[in-house]
């Protein structure tokens, strides 16, 4: 029996025979029966036509399909239901076009993210937390010698032994890009050499990407700076002979006058002694600023001999200030040493990290005003141990920070200033710093002044006699 019938029967079964007890005569009870049954098939059919109209559209509207409207017609308690599945088809199809149109919005950006990305002289890579490359523009992949297809798709592990390989340097390439993941919270920069497809020295610096989650990865940029690098190396070289043709003369010269002036007893008239006096200043400020431009281009070229070892840091910063207390006692200032207990060893040349705090606890004694604490300090960092000269002078304007540390770069009220300087201590402290695998840097003081500071590589721990575990 089909369905409809099967309903329409279970349904008026119960009426009919009711109206069959009723009846007096078995006729008429025939009769109410048929006709109750042809009553209930009609209303079945209907309302069983109804609900698979319904059916049929609730699965249009599921495949998509919003349009046209069921019409509401059909037994009463189904037109709610009917004028609800209309009412969640226009919403829907209002939702759709919403939808379409935000991702038509998203493409659009993304296509202009991409072709600002791609018209970019700058390679730009983009790291998620987990180190897989997710964004890179054409210009990466020019600069690193892949193609996108390769920089995205390859193992992370295996293109980072490709990108090893193409350096100049590869054990130094993969120290310094652990340095840019050391601290996932600050901006790195340094520099990379590399051997294929051509040679190239590019400028790669990194910095955190966050969005309201928080931290999403790290972005790469890298520039090529091979034409000011050889611009620079150009210029080395010329200093650097300048200087070694300069020093021979000036050191006679110095020595001549060093010769009148002693020698000369009474003979000279006082006006001649001044003279001769001025010029012998004059000449040892040559010669030093001779010799610390010979040096800058030897430490730089990676020439300037250097012995390194374990050294200990508090040691390094009392020989620095008791050498200074001179100057010190001069300016009336006071140096206060405060080593963090505890600061093992770094690894470095004794002579040149030496000049360095030197050089960094002589200009905070040069720019302090009298009656104040210059303080050196020392801790523990994550790449190494961190060295620090906080003075209470005028401090740096944030704006020349960054090029404090070229040659001759006098900023803030000093811009006009002779110090007395050469103007190259802090080139050199950073040559010396950078050779050592360290950095440098200058920031604001705490509460005023200015603060310097370097980060030097710990020493590896000393192997023990016998330690078997150290050996292997
Ligand atoms: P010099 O001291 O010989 O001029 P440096 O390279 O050591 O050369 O320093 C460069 C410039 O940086 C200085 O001329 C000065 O303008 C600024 N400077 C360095 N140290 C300090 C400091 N502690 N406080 C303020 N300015 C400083």
């Amino acid at each position: 029996m089909p369905a409809g019938l099967r309903l329409a029967a279970a349904l008026l079964l119960p009426v009919a025979l009711v109206a069959a007890g009723w009846s007096q005569h078995g006729v008429s009870a025939g009769l109410a029966l048929a006709g109750a049954a042809v009553a209930a098939v009609v209303v079945a059919r209907g309302l069983l036509r109804a609900v698979a109209e319904a059916t049929a559209a609730a699965r249009r509207i599921a495949a998509g399909d919003f349009a046209p409207a069921i019409p509401v017609t059909g037994p009463a308690v189904l037109q709610g239901f009917v004028a609800a599945l209309n009412d969640l088809a226009t919403a829907s199809a209002r939702r759709d076009d919403e939808l379409n149109g935000a991702l038509e919005d998203a493409a659009t950006q993304r296509d202009s993210f991409y072709s600002i990305l791609n018209a970019s002289n700058d390679g730009l890579l983009l790291y998620d937390n987990a180190r897989r490359l997710v964004v890179v523009n054409q210009r990466c992949g020019e600069l690193l010698g892949f193609s996108r297809h390769e920089l995205l798709h390859r193992e992370p592990l295996a293109l980072q032994l490709s990108l090893e390989e193409r350096c100049e340097q590869p054990e130094l390439y993969r120290e310094r890009l652990e340095r840019h993941f050391a601290r996932p919270d600050e901006p790195h920069q340094d520099q990379l050499v590399l051997r294929e497809p051509r040679r190239r020295v590019l400028r790669r610096y990194s910095c955190p990407v966050r969005n309201h989650r928080g931290l999403q990865g790290r972005v790469f940029t890298y520039t090529d700076v091979t034409t000011e690098s050889d611009v620079d190396r150009l210029k080395s070289e010329f200093v650097s002979m300048a200087s070694h043709e300069l020093r021979t003369p000036l050191t006679s010269v110095h020595g001549a006058l060093q010769l009148a002036l002693s020698g000369s007893g009474d003979r000279l008239a006082e006006e001649d002694r001044e003279l001769l006096a001025i010029s012998l200043a004059n000449t040892e400020r040559l010669v030093r600023l001779v010799n610390d431009l010979l040096d800058l281009s030897k430490i730089e070229a990676g020439r300037m001999p250097m012995s390194t070892g374990p050294l200990d840091v508090r040691a390094l910063l009392d020989e620095a200030a008791r050498g200074m207390q001179g100057l010190a006692a001069t300016r009336s200032l006071a140096v206060a040493c405060a080593p963090a207990p505890g600061v093992g060893p770094v690894q470095g040349d004794h002579d040149q990290l030496l000049r360095v705090v030197t050089n960094l606890l002589g200009n905070a004694l040069k720019y302090s005003p009298p009656g104040t604490t210059v303080c050196l300090a020392s801790r523990s960092t994550a790449d190494g141990v961190e060295i620090s000269v906080q003075d209470e002078g005028p401090g740096i304007p944030p704006d020349q920070v960054d090029r404090l540390f070229r040659p001759f770069s006098r900023v803030g009220v000093h811009a006009r200033q002779t110090s007395g300087g050469t103007g190259l201590g802090l080139a050199i402290s950073r040559a010396i710093v950078e050779q050592h695998r360290g950095r440098i840097w200058a920031e604001p003081g705490r509460p005023s002044g200015s603060r310097f500071a370097f980060v030097i590589p710990r020493a590896a721990p000393a192997t023990e006699p016998g330690d078997d575990r150290a050996v292997a």
